[in-house]
């Protein structure tokens, strides 16, 4: 780099600052998530590593991106540098958005006709413990008035100004090439194997859907809302199956049987204590990877329980067993289509027949039961989030207006779905810079990885010991340098897709 205005910057500061700060940044959501400390103290971090977060560091590596060679992994490291810093420049402008989103979200109240009044934040869980249908109903109008009329209009205002600061960077035609340039995800091609995917499963959804709604729920497919599907989903007749007291250490058994340390030699410390102002679902905070990894854990018990903490151990182990001479962002940064896949390569076990009789409480008689109706859970996400997926090209690709963008959501997700959705959320349910791209590469990496794990490791690859250090070191030991496709052809000689889920999806259901 030349010029007085950059001389102080060049990408090995970057590197060595911005490891610094995220591990900073880390440390503060873990201390703050854990009960460690009151509140998240972000700006005094944000404001010290003012100098690698500004416009200069961003047009520095804008300029390296523009430089460097096609395929290189100059060209690798400075699209994920980029992205980053491009990312936390657009962050930093909404910043205000965001927070007064959250104040709101803490303080609105949904007022019902009759007088009484639900904590907005408390709305979906009351809707989905109602036993009576009206009540429900009942609750589900009001919130949708609240959203629509006060929580709406900020939103949009989000996304309005978050597509502007994106195409102002003038790197590529619009927000969703811009997306694709950085991010390195082919939407186009994504959206349209999410297009099949919902032709290729609406038999099967609409074969299995009745039944379910007939028996948890009595009501017939027509009359069904996303308020319905909040019910539906509230399924806990098996959690007596999946004690608290058990989880920790039946887990840790299972990574044990298939030769991984569940606490990478000490480099995953597991917070268990009770403590005031802790989270109550799992998580896991990488504070110095891959040397210093928090798993967070207060067990309640029951099947969500267990499947938050497959997943955040997922996470863990990948975080501990990257391999330390990687360079800064191919351990912090990267796809996260990656790290979401080997966290679902965890939670999905909670699906695997093997895996349930082994560790859980479930019984041989309660196990088909239990695959089935996760089975059918998992195909109504997939479906949720394809749509999602569609919709969200449309809300970030500036064709359609955004008058008509609720028109759209509705008939999207109500179709997929086969739960009537409400026109005011179409602002609401969305997953901000298309998270819901990482979930879908995810759950198709996830699916491609089980199926080659079971090729060279057989059906029971979770208790294979020669499992184990394969998966670490051939999976987590690369940390996020590639993305999600490069490392499906790299470990399985084949590109990502829905084909592996869908015959996942179709065993279980059978
Ligand atoms: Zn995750």
């Amino acid at each position: 780099m030349t010029g007085s205005r950059t001389s102080a910057l060049s990408i090995e500061r970057l590197r060595h600052d911005g490891e610094a700060f995220m591990r900073e940044i880390s440390r503060e959501y873990y201390e703050a998530h854990a009960g460690l400390k009151p509140n998240a103290e972000l700006r005094q971090i944000y404001e010290r590593h003012a100098a690698i977060l500004g416009r200069d560091a961003l047009e520095m590596v804008l300029e390296e991106l523009r430089a460097a060679a096609p395929g290189s992994e100059g060209q690798r490291s400075a699209r994920l540098l980029a992205e980053w810093l491009a990312d936390s420049q657009s962050a930093r402008e909404l910043a205000s958005l965001d927070e007064r989103q959250i104040e709101w979200e803490a303080s609105a109240v949904v007022r019902l006709a009759d007088g009484r009044e639900v904590p907005f934040e408390r709305a979906a869980i009351e809707m989905a413990n109602a036993t009576d249908r009206r009540e429900r109903l009942r609750i589900e109008g009001a919130r949708a008035r609240l959203v629509e009329r006060e929580l709406a209009p900020l939103r949009r205002e989000r996304f309005e100004r978050e597509r502007e600061i994106t195409e102002l960077l003038g790197l590529a035609g619009d927000y969703n090439a811009t997306f694709e340039l950085l991010s390195g995800v082919p939407l186009g091609e994504l959206r349209a194997s999410c297009e099949a995917f919902l032709r290729d499963t609406e038999g099967m959804w609409r074969d299995v859907l009745p039944g379910f709604l007939r028996r948890r729920l009595g009501i017939k497919p027509d009359e069904a809302t996303r308020a319905d599907a909040l019910a539906l989903f509230r399924a806990r007749e098996f959690d007596t199956a999946f004690p608290a007291a058990d989880m920790e250490r039946s887990i840790s058994r299972q990574a044990r049987e298939m030769g991984i340390d569940p606490l990478a030699a000490g480099r995953i410390r597991l917070d268990t204590g009770e403590r005031e102002g802790k989270r109550a679902r799992a998580f896991c905070a990488p504070v110095r990877v891959p040397d210093e990894v928090y798993l967070v854990l207060r067990p309640h018990g029951g099947q969500t329980d267990w499947n938050t903490f497959l997943h955040e151990l997922g996470h863990a182990l990948h975080f501990a067993y990257m391999r330390p001479d990687l360079a800064m962002e191919f351990r912090w940064l990267g796809d996260n289509s990656v790290t979401e896949s080997y966290a679902m390569l965890f939670d999905h076990l909670m699906q695997n027949r093997g895996w349930l009789k082994r560790y859980t409480g479930l019984s041989s008689d309660d196990v088909g039961e239990f695959v089935r109706a996760t089975a059918f859970e998992e195909l109504h996400f997939l479906r949720r989030y394809t749509a999602k997926l569609i919709y969200e090209t449309a809300l970030y690709g500036g064709e359609t207006a955004w008058e008509s963008l609720p028109d759209v959501y509705v008939d999207r997700l109500t179709t997929a779905t086969g739960f009537r959705y409400d026109r005011s959320d179409a602002f609401v349910d969305v997953d901000p810079r298309y998270y819901a791209s990482r979930y879908l590469r995810a759950w198709q990496l996830q699916a491609l990885l089980a199926e080659t794990l079971t090729e060279r490791y057989d059906a029971d690859w979770w208790r294979n010991p020669r499992a184990g250090p394969w998966v670490c070191g051939t999976l987590f030991g690369e940390g996020q340098r590639e993305l999600a496709d490069e490392l499906a052809h790299r470990v399985a000689g084949k590109p990502l897709s829905f084909a592996p889920l869908i015959r996942a999806v179709e065993r279980a259901l059978a």
